[in-house]
């Protein structure tokens, strides 16, 4: 990954998250405490401002400094657990000859660490591994990074929709117990739109938004 590639990247995740905030903030004020979306809005326009006024010169400190940025930035449990997971994409980068699947299954690892869900918790890991789990399925058969990506997406998309009569066993959700079932999980749903967001820096669609 070039460290325009990752600047894209980044700038379409953000630009979803602001597209998106309303109904991140919907789906968690169902379920947790209405402020996913305003959370992670807050830590974007934190990491643009850093990036804008400090242009990192390679992928590796992009992805390092976004992860930094967000840990305070966007707070709650999704700040920690998105920076982990950006912190530990630009660690695994920074080794030579590391690819993005590599990287992208150190970051899975890095959220699963901290924050201890599995499969079927109904959190961000429902999206977060299916989409690494396809992305290394393609990359391994061969395809570029665009296809690899956009099958992520896909994966990403449809394990945050399964999430929805899932019963929450991790994060706020989990205190509603069986009342938890019936809604996306929010973080699910923004783990989605961060592998869209990946595959249209890939495609090089996020230049015409
Ligand atoms: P908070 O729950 O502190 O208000 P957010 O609303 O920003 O934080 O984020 C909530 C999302 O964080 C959940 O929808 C879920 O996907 C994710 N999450 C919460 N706890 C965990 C955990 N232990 N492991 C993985 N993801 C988690
Ligand atoms: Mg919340």
């Amino acid at each position: 990954m070039d460290t325009d590639l990752a600047l894209s990247w980044v700038r379409s995740f953000a630009a979803a998250v602001a597209e998106h905030e309303e109904r991140l903030t919907q789906l968690d004020s169902a379920i947790g405490d209405a402020d996913h979306g305003a959370n992670l809005r807050r830590g974007f326009s934190a990491v643009l401002a850093v990036l804008d006024e400090r242009p990192p010169t390679s992928a590796p400190e992009l992805l390092t400094v976004t992860g930094d940025t967000l840990v305070p930035g966007v707070g709650g449990a999704a700040g920690p657990l998105y920076g982990s997971a950006f912190r530990a994409l630009g660690r695994a980068l920074a080794r030579p000859e590391t690819g993005l699947a590599t990287a992208l299954a150190e970051a899975l690892d890095a959220v699963r660490t901290l924050g201890a869900a599995a499969v079927g918790d109904k959190t961000m890991i429902d999206a977060f591994a299916p989409a690494v789990e396809a992305f290394a399925r393609r990359s391994d058969a061969g395809d570029d990074l665009a296809a690899a990506a956009s099958a992520a997406a896909e994966a990403a998309e449809r394990g945050a929709l399964a999430t929805t009569p899932l019963q929450a066993r991790r994060g706020r959700a989990a205190y509603l117990g069986p009342r938890s079932v019936g809604h996306q999980d929010p973080g699910a749903a923004s783990t989605a739109l961060l592998f869209r967001a990946l595959a249209d820096a890939a495609t090089g669609t996020e230049v015409a938004r």
